[in-house]
């Protein structure tokens, strides 16, 4: 019997305002707890909220990046429930006239080995429900050790700050769907500067609904809410504990209970947290202390015209301008300031190949060690357009090249100064390299005669022999020429 997996997903991300989104409050991260409160994110009686135009500019940014249609008008409605964290008894959120809705996106997915390397790029079509924009609630901390002098309180510095919660229809099929689609909304919404978007700070939140159903059956089998999940990764893994839970209980003849349940990323399981019998009922209202929300055409054009070039659109394009293979282009756009930092290289060393070769294979690795972004870099696009042209112009030879890059990157200093410093400049000179041949050849006529009798795969090994000799110096293609001229004289 198989059994098909269905997921929903649900995205709350911060969107990266200044101050609340119905208060002048600071959104800072890390201040001290209850700094940036004021009556009306205090849910003090007799405040009243205002919207932040921002707020609306960046959720606008964020269902343009996503597809979504914007609506003309939206209604924040009171969603009321009681927790410590959320003094005025409810939350202001949108529900049902969200501020946008009816998404198309295309992602590209993979599925993924046993290892987790992907397997064959597909393109994948889902649908969005709804992006909505709303509040979110303090935090209970808990601070000091068990039994010792453990003790609790709220901190309301992250109540009332701005939140787009984007939700999906039930339209994956696998956990690495869902793995692909949550990082292409990340990397969407950091693109046009909505969100920071990095679930570590806790700016970017994701809850897994997650069913199956036999192969064949149209009706969805009964879903089970998945929290906690605190990276992509245990979301993945999260989906396919619950998918062979349910297989299982269904197999043997049981049935699943609708519940939210929590991901032990210890345990590397899920428990249940509370059942749909417990589940609330928020008593929606519109908030009465708020109009409608009125979003014009000039507004949405207004917003669309401010946008970048989306990461989609700037793939193709680097594949057909700068004739990139579609595997170096997703690559280069993976971030957007990876993405600048390749067209300004370019711009330097009028070689696209190059270019995208330096920074995929040597500068990476260096930012990576470094736990740097692109735009962090401490060698600059232009400074390593720089060493391209110097490669280029015969100057040093690639593998010298590799070691200046990794001097530049410790020092800050640009690529001619560190060649001249470490006297790395390439021997193209036919008469030193016309002496070293001589040198090799000598010393090793076997080969020679080898050669001579027509094994010419031994050129490699010449090659490198008189490279060897040169320190690394000298310049491979005068090498090659000269070999091939010497060795068949
Ligand atoms: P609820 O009323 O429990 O909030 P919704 O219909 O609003 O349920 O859906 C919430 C999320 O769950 C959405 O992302 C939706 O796509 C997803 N979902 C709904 N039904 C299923 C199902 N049977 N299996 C998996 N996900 C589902
Ligand atoms: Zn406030
Ligand atoms: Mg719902």
């Amino acid at each position: 019997m198989t059994w098909e997996t269905i997921i929903g997903l649900e995205i709350h991300a911060q969107l990266s305002t200044e101050s609340k989104i119905f208060c002048g409050c600071a959104t800072r991260f890390g201040d001290e707890p209850n700094a940036n409160t004021c009556p009306t994110c205090l849910g003090l009686p007799g405040a009243l909220p205002v919207l932040n135009r921002r707020a609306v500019e960046l959720g606008a940014r964020a269902a343009l990046a996503l597809g979504l249609r914007i609506n003309h008008q939206s209604i924040f409605a009171r969603k009321n429930y009681f927790y410590p964290d959320l003094p005025k008894g409810y939350q202001i959120s949108q529900f049902d006239q969200p501020f946008s809705a009816d998404g198309e996106l295309e992602i590209m997915t993979a599925e993924r080995d046993a290892a987790g390397h992907p397997l064959e790029w597909r393109p994948k079509k889902l649908r969005i429900t709804r992006l909505h924009l709303e509040e979110d609630a303090g935090k209970n901390v808990h601070e000091g050790l068990p039994d010792v002098d453990r003790y609790s309180y709220i901190d309301l510095n992250r109540a009332g700050v701005p939140l787009a919660e984007i939700v999906t229809e039930p339209d994956f099929r696998s956990s690495w769907e869902a793995y692909d689609y949550v990082n292409h909304v990340r990397r969407a919404l950091q693109w046009v500067g909505a969100s920071e978007a990095d679930m570590e700070k806790g700016n970017l939140r994701c809850e897994a609904n997650v069913s199956v159903r036999r192969v064949g059956d149209e009706k969805f089998g009964t879903k089970v809410e998945l929290k906690n999940l605190n990276s992509v990764r245990f979301m993945q893994r999260a989906v396919e504990f619950e998918v062979a839970r349910h297989i299982k209980l269904l197999e043997s003849g049981g049935r699943v209970t609708q519940e939210t349940r929590l991901w032990d990323d210890r345990a590397l399981e899920t428990r249940v947290m509370r059942s749909k019998e417990e589940a609330h009922d928020y008593r929606y209202f519109p908030e009465p202390d708020l109009p409608p929300l009125m979003v014009t055409k000039e507004f949405v054009e207004n917003v669309r015209e401010s946008m970048p070039e989306l990461p989609d659109q700037r793939l193709k394009r680097f594949v057909t301008e700068y004739n990139l293979s579609f595997s170096d282009a997703s690559q280069l756009v993976s971030d957007r300031s990876l993405a600048d930092y390749f067209e300004d290289t370019v711009k330097t060393s009028a070689n696209a190949r190059a270019a995208a070769n330096w920074i995929r294979s040597e500068l990476l690795r260096e930012l990576e060690a470094a736990g740097l972004s692109a735009g962090e870099s401490p060698v600059g696009p232009d400074r390593l357009g720089e060493l391209i042209t110097l490669i280029d112009a015969g100057k040093i030879s690639g593998k010298q090249a590799k070691d200046v890059l990794v001097a530049m990157f410790k020092t800050g200093k640009g690529a001619l100064a560190i060649i001249e410093e470490q006297g790395l400049v390439q021997v193209s000179d036919t008469g030193e390299i016309d002496a070293l041949i001589d040198e090799v050849m000598a010393a090793n006529p076997d080969q020679v005669a080898s050669y001579r009798s027509g094994k010419e795969a031994l050129i490699g090994f010449f090659v490198g022999q008189v490279i060897k000799a040169s320190h690394g110096k000298a310049n491979p293609k005068i090498v090659n020429e000269r070999l091939r001229a010497k060795l068949s004289a």
